[in-house]
């Protein structure tokens, strides 16, 4: 694609970065085929491609973000499938990141808008906080169809649907410190404890540290992590995400040096792909660039860690599982291959539910925000999933099972409780 930026706009680095992206789009369309939301909504300003023309155009003329630009960028789910089938390379990922930011410094939102994403952004990434919220929004969920009749008040109702009926007691999972390994050390990580995922769910770390520590891999929950920054991130706030990347980098750069570590283990693909990107995201901080760079390289999906482990086989349970890719996992990190492995290793039968490319609607903040587009594909994912048949679903993103979670009543787990079951776990709670 040819760009007209001038000399001066391409003296900012972002501005440079997002020129070699554009230039490399060569129009082809191949990516409307796998995005949500074109397949969804049919307008071609929903496609990666339109998204292409509008960033093109308001970064080249150097304009403000307008309505129009916002509407079809917000509705972008940041899936990454346009990635994935990209014959051209075009990395999308740090555009969209690029726009957002722009619109998040040029637009002012209505103040319904406004008043949402403030909240979402000063809750969501603090466990208290987020604990808090979930206490008040059963109080309020007989309220949610009342706000769903107002279209600026509609994400609130998307909240109350989607919290949790009872909130699982908080975990020593969480707590600081190291679990020693079970017989010799064949390894030492650190694990992210995250910020939403503990208190939805505390079963997933649990299970991860209960089973690397019987593989002889010391864990350790270094003091002071916090959220990686992904969700505020996906909002254009930069300056919040790229202080919580500082914060973690700081924790975890402290404990290579107390310590070493083989690996910092993520249990949320979200989390991951935001964290394997610190090194970018942090780049023109020549204070953290080279630490940034250390820590993404570290950076491992639990998935990825444990099939270097090399895990024996095991006898089939009879139990067929329907793995569901999350983006972030599958177009985000590009691992595909790995948690299909060891679950089928760990005697599990794993179906694949057709459209597997297409996302869930979860996507971050996407299903509050964008509660509409996120209910179409939330019912398409669902009706894909159910029709392998499966005993069970696994994935690994903690956005996928709630939000598939709240429209089947096939149980929904993290790959890792069924990977820790099989070698010598506990059940998962909810296949009780
Ligand atoms: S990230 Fe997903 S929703 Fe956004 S343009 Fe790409 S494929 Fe479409
Ligand atoms: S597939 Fe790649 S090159 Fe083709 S239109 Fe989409 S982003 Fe551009």
């Amino acid at each position: 694609m040819q760009t007209n930026f001038t000399a001066e706009q391409l003296a900012d680095p972002h501005v440079a970065e997002s020129e070699k992206i554009l230039r490399r789009c060569v129009h082809c369309g191949f990516c409307t085929a796998t995005c949500p939301t074109y397949v969804t909504l049919g307008n071609e300003l929903d496609s990666p491609r339109g998204r292409i023309y509008l960033i093109k155009d308001m970064l080249e003329n150097g304009r403000a973000a307008d309505a129009e630009v916002v509407t079809h960028i917000d509705r972008c789910l940041s899936c990454l499938a346009c990635v994935t089938t990209c014959p051209s390379g075009v990395d999308y990922m740090h555009l969209v990141d690029h726009a957002r930011v722009h619109i998040e410094k040029t637009y002012r939102r209505p103040p319904m808008d406004r008043l949402i994403r403030q909240v979402l952004a000063m809750v969501l990434p603090y466990p208290g906080r987020f604990r808090l919220a979930l206490g008040l929004a059963r109080l309020g969920r007989p309220l949610a169809p009342l706000l769903r009749r107002v279209a600026p008040l509609k994400p609130l109702a998307a909240m109350l649907d989607l919290a949790p009926q009872a909130r699982p007691k908080p975990s020593t999972s969480t707590r600081s410190g190291s679990r020693g390994p079970d017989g010799e050390r064949r390894g030492r990580v650190a694990i992210l404890s995250g910020c939403a995922q503990p208190v939805l769910d505390p079963g997933i770390n649990e299970a991860t540290i209960r089973l690397l520590t019987r593989l002889g891999v010391e864990v350790v929950v270094p003091q002071g992590e916090g959220c990686c920054g992904a969700l505020v991130h996906h909002m254009g706030k930069e300056d919040h995400a790229l202080a919580s990347a500082r914060s973690n980098i700081d924790v975890w750069i402290r404990e290579i040096e107390a310590g070493g570590l083989d690996a910092i283990i993520i249990t949320a693909s979200g989390c991951g792909t935001t964290i394997k990107d610190y090194g970018h995201m942090l780049r023109l901080d020549p204070a953290y660039a080279g630490k940034a760079a250390r820590v993404s390289a570290l950076a491992k999906d639990v998935t990825e860690y444990l099939s270097a482990l090399e895990l024996p086989e095991v006898e089939s349970r009879g139990l067929a599982v329907a793995y569901h890719s999350a983006c972030s996992m599958q177009h985000g990190q590009k691992i595909t291959m790995a948690p299909k492995v060891l679950l089928r290793k760990a005697g599990f039968t794993v179906r694949e539910p057709a459209e597997g490319h297409l996302c869930c609607g979860s996507a971050g903040t996407y299903n509050i925000m964008q509660p509409e587009i996120s209910a179409q594909l939330k019912t398409r994912k669902v009706k894909n999933i159910e029709a392998t048949r499966a005993d069970v679903i696994a994935t690994g993103n903690i956005g996928c099972m709630t939000q598939i979670g709240t429209a089947t009543a096939i149980p929904i787990v993290h790959t890792v409780e069924l990977l820790d079951w099989a070698y010598g776990g506990p059940k998962p709670a909810k296949l009780a």
